[in-house]
């Protein structure tokens, strides 16, 4: 069973299981700490190097969603305008490819030297699934603007 964050006892797993924190600064103990404090600010642009890899949620020892934790801060940033331009630009490939790295002619042509069939079945093959996908978006309150 999942806990709360506030059972958190900053043993600092979290943080040392971090490949980010390796590169950025951006230290997840610190992040569960300031939401247990109701002291988030979500102009910090910490909150998005995250890469969800879910190893500190693995390796918590109170069993903590910390991840899951980090996702719902940043839909909460999101939902107030508030979101990196770089991962505004990803949302906007998943919009209108169905991919956030689309296919280019270089992959295709790879895909059938390996005996691929040169389009992947996704998006690209079923075109018609990227309705879905925009709705999908649309109800997470995302437009292409
Ligand atoms: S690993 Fe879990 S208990 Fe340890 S500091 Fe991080 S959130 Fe708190
Ligand atoms: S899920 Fe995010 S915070 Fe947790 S270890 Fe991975 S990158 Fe770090």
């Amino acid at each position: 069973m999942l806990n709360s964050i506030h059972s958190c006892m900053k043993c600092g797993t979290c943080t040392g299981s971090c490949p980010s924190g390796r590169v950025v600064s951006f230290r997840t103990r610190q992040l569960v700490e300031e939401h247990c404090l109701g002291e988030i600010d979500l102009d910090d642009i910490a909150i998005w190097y995250c890469t969800t890899c879910y190893n500190c949620m693995e390796r918590c020892p109170r069993n903590i969603d910390i991840t899951d934790d980090i996702l719902r801060i940043r839909e909460e940033a999101y939902k107030q305008g508030k979101v990196l331009p770089q991962h505004k630009d990803i949302m906007s490939y998943i919009y209108r490819t169905g991919h956030a790295v689309p296919i280019n002619e270089e992959i295709k042509d790879l895909r059938e030297s390996l005996g691929l069939s040169r389009i992947p079945p996704t998006t690209h093959k079923f075109e018609e699934a990227l309705g879905i996908v925009r709705l999908l978006l649309e109800e997470g309150g995302f437009n292409d603007k």
